[in-house]
């Protein structure tokens, strides 16, 4: 077993180049280090979409050492607060609810203090109050079009959870820069040919302008293409359409209507006959796409939808058709190659798992990384976790569409079909019916989403929940629902401290950093 000190990454996108310097800051590639070199094909570009994320991409940034205020400067981006989510419930005009909420800020929960759902499922937030509004102050803090920290707090912290909308192609630029400020060497070349060793692992990859490339580690950040380990080493790909349809995206970036409207800090997921539009706010631009299954619709109606729901600034512009492999590989780990990103799979966007897999999958390679070369322990934990990790969003997606009440079209029906909802979670709901779900139903260290984004969900989709509870295991009514209150007047009071959405981006993009202290509220910090 020879020690592994050289890495080669195979693909330049928000994969390869995140991979790349997070690596090189963690492992290090001077001295005992490993030598980290990317190698990115100019002819074939990088997928160029990916423009919303989960806010363990702060944790991301400032391991890498890329300050807040430049990463909003160089790549368009603005604050995201969680997802607002149209239509999901119903169809349009039926009677009830036409939204919820999927905030990022858990529910509020005092030191001691009563864990908020059961209460709220027993009517002590009011009647009607949605669980997002009830349980924290977010949902009414980006409601009103403000952001959830102020111009003073400290790069990647605010009172509220938080995470970003940003250009891709941008945010790949930007870490591509930074990485080879690490030490990160970039090679521009095409690889045509991948050669398997005597006992079947990469021995090196040929490209066609820089020749030969070895490594003891190759990482594949191939995209779709997924050229060293489906295309050279065969590692299978479980297709998950029966489960989730929606197959192909048509995108589009529009202007907005006036250089002064407000950037809401939320993704807008709108449903549709058969899929969704997402509609991210950045600072020069909307992004826009419309995710939709081939099954249940075809791409010129999927063409007439997008642009009704842009309306007149999608007149002269061509959206770009984007076709979708659903699914992932179970194995993503084999012999000395690992898959990150689009190479290892491909959840459909809709809680933007795609860059959070990523993270998650670069986490693990470097707490597991094989400094001796054993590499066949390390890949058997990487591939069990992140199996679960993939399994687990499939399901958290599907949460979202199988508690729909539309009947409005096939795409709907199909969706609420319990042959199409995994066992894993038939059986999770089944529990649910007349308990709330607790923390103790996840297993933590493989939840991408914590325990309250699945309750924002499940209860924004008006999930029928009847608690069979004792009484005595619900002794703090009173205490809840004071809590109730509290959260009610803060959410009032926060939008005194909390500038607006665009106010914070514009500041940022002005002075890059912070220059001034915070403003005087306890409450802001105490309540975060
Ligand atoms: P790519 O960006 O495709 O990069 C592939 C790289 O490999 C390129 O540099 C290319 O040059 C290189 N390459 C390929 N073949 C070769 C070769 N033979 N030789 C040399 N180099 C090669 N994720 C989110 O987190 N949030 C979202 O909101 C979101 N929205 C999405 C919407 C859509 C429609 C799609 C399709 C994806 C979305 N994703 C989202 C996923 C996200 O876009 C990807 O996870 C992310 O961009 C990473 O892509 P990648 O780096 O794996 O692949």
């Amino acid at each position: 077993m020879a020690a592994i000190r050289t890495i080669l990454v195979v693909g330049g996108g928000t994969a390869g180049w995140l991979a790349a310097g997070f690596l090189a800051k963690t492992l290090g590639t001077q001295g005992g280090g490993v030598a980290i070199t990317l190698v990115e094909s100019k002819e074939i570009g990088i997928i160029g979409v990916g423009e919303g994320t989960f806010p363990s991409i702060r944790g991301t940034l400032s391991v890498l050492g890329i300050d807040e205020g430049r990463f909003i400067r160089e790549c368009n981006a603005t604050f995201k607060q969680g997802v607002r989510f149209n239509h999901w419930v119903r169809p349009p005009g039926a009677r009830g609810a036409d939204h919820y909420f999927h905030p990022f800020s858990q529910p509020s929960q005092r030191p001691g203090g009563p864990e908020l759902l059961p209460y709220w499922l027993l009517g002590a937030a009011g009647d009607g109050v949605p669980f997002a509004a009830a349980a924290t102050m977010q949902k009414h803090v980006a409601d009103m079009g403000h952001a959830p920290k102020r111009t003073g707090d400290a790069d990647f912290h605010g009172p509220l959870n938080y995470a970003y909308h940003f250009d891709a192609t941008a945010f790949a630029r930007l870490l591509a820069s930074h990485a080879q400020t690490l030490g990160v060497r970039r090679i521009e070349a095409t690889v045509d040919q991948v050669k398997l060793g005597a006992g079947g692992a990469i021995a090196s990859v040929v490209t066609r302008e820089a020749g030969e490339l070895t490594a003891d580690l190759f990482i594949d950040c191939t995209g779709f293409a997924a050229r060293l380990i489906g295309g050279a080493l065969g590692s299978p790909f479980r297709n998950i359409n029966d489960t989730l349809f929606v197959d192909r995206a048509l995108a589009m970036q529009v202007p907005y209507d006036r250089p002064d409207a407000p950037i809401p800090s939320y993704t807008i997921s709108t449903a549709h006959e058969a899929g969704w539009t997402w509609d991210i706010g950045l600072h020069e631009r909307r992004g826009i796409g419309y995710v939709y299954s081939s099954r249940h619709t075809n791409d010129d109606r999927a063409d007439q939808l997008l642009r009704q729901y842009i309306g007149p600034a999608s007149d002269g512009r061509e959206p770009r058709l984007l076709k979708l492999n659903v699914g992932y590989r179970e194995t993503q780990w084999v012999k000395n190659c690992v898959a990150i990103g689009l190479s290892g799979g491909f959840l459909e966007p809709l809680e933007s798992s795609g860059i959070g897999l990523i993270e998650a999958a670069t986490y693990l390679v470097s707490y597991l990384f094989p400094h001796d070369g054993n590499l066949a322990p390390a890949a058997k934990l990487f591939n069990a976790q992140m199996k679960a990790r993939y399994e687990r969003i499939v399901d958290f997606v599907k949460l979202h569409y199988c508690l729909t009440q539309r009947t409005d079209s096939s795409f709907w029906t199909d969706n609420a079909d319990p042959s199409s909802i995994p066992e894993s979670l038939r059986e999770q709901l089944a529990m649910w019916r007349t308990r709330a779900p607790h923390r103790l139903d996840f297993v933590t260290d493989i939840e991408m989403y914590p325990p309250s984004s699945w309750q924002y969900v499940l209860y924004g989709m008006e999930f029928p929940t009847r608690m069979l509870a004792h009484p005595s295991t619900l002794p703090d009514a009173t205490a809840a629902r004071r809590e109730f209150q509290t959260i009610a007047q803060l959410s009032h009071h926060a939008l005194a401290d909390l500038p607006t959405h665009r106010a914070l981006v514009e500041h940022y993009r002005r002075q890059g950093k912070p220059t001034f202290a915070p403003s005087g509220s306890q409450w802001l910090r105490q309540r975060a």
